[in-house]
């Protein structure tokens, strides 16, 4: 029987994250000071709590500074952008996110275009979003960043292949695909909402990237034999049979698709905790272009 392996996010991360605490300590012993990452919250969605908490816990795992600020979600527009603006200015930080989504009052749009792109260490700004493409990227988009590392520690091959990403937002699938086609060589079909006859395109993926927020989207006749899967989506699934209601859950349906796969990410401990430890090497970046400036970003 041919073999499946699981990508295992969360023991690459936990790597990440190790070597990450290394380079803390040695630059405390050199005289320097921790990276300091900064977080925003506005208002009291669930899941992005808990996303922000998570990077927070993050942060004091590898030694790194972290600042959580949290406003009331009837907060206006004009007082998150003077705080973004501070943020850019405070020579203690050096890297900050906003967590999405905002209340509809406020501008995403608006609001990432603030984020001085040097501190941008969720990837999302214009300027790192163009610079995917150049040879001296910016800070990049923290989960295709994470699906790229993953990837690559895995030693699974993107020269020549066939990428097919199925998802075309501005945060994930869009750079998803221009870093598959740029930096991993692959040959990229971009599928989305109004793809027709979205089987046709899955089904000749040598790897398969699901980013779209809808469960069991991915069954397995939607997939050839040998296939690598890398499932982005975190969906909340009603489930009786745990404490607190729901599990959770991708958008591939992982038993049937595991049977014909080579590789493929679980959710959750896949990409999750990948896009938490790219945060952490962006904030790390940003902060040696800062305080060394051996690098310009
Ligand atoms: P989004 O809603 O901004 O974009 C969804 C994308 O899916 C769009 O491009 C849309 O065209 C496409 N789509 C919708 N229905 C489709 C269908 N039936 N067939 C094909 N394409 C379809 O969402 P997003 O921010 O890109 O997030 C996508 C998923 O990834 C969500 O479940 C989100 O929670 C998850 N996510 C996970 C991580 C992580 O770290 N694992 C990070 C960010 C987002």
């Amino acid at each position: 029987m041919k073999k499946m392996t699981i990508l295992d996010g969360k023991k690459i991360a936990s790597d990440i994250e190790n070597e990450i605490s290394l380079e803390v300590q040695q630059l405390l012993s050199r005289g320097g000071r921790a990276p300091h990452l900064a977080a925003i919250l506005v208002g009291d969605d669930g899941p992005s709590l808990t996303y922000v908490d998570n990077k927070v816990k993050a942060c004091k795992r590898v030694g790194f500074e972290s600042t959580l600020m949290k406003f009331s979600s009837t907060m206006a527009e004009e007082k998150l952008l003077k705080e973004i603006v501070r943020f850019n200015e405070d020579e203690d930080i050096d890297g900050f996110i906003v967590q999405l989504p905002l209340p509809a009052h406020i501008s995403e749009e608006k609001v990432i275009e603030t984020i001085a792109p040097e501190k941008d260490v969720d990837g999302f700004t214009n300027q790192n979003y163009g610079r995917i493409i150049s040879p001296h990227h910016g800070l990049l988009p923290a989960t295709p960043y994470g699906v790229m590392e993953l990837l690559r520690r895995y030693k699974i091959p993107t020269k020549g292949k066939h990428a097919v990403v199925v998802g075309h937002s501005r945060v994930v699938g869009a750079p998803m695909g221009l870093l598959l086609a740029h930096e991993g060589q692959a040959t990229v079909t971009q599928c989305h909402i109004d793809t027709h006859d979205l089987g046709y395109f899955t089904r000749q993926a040598d790897i398969l990237c699901v980013a779209v927020g809808k469960p069991n989207l991915i069954t397995a006749d939607m997939v050839k034999e040998g296939v690598v899967v890398v499932d982005v989506g975190i969906n909340r699934v009603e489930d009786a049979t745990k404490k607190r209601g729901y599990r959770l859950a991708g958008d591939v349906n992982f038993d049937e698709v595991a049977k014909k796969a080579s590789f493929i990410t679980p959710v959750p401990g896949g990409v999750g905790p990948m896009t938490i430890a790219s945060l952490l090497l962006n904030t790390l970046h940003a902060s040696k272009v800062r305080t060394e400036g051996n690098n310009k970003l």
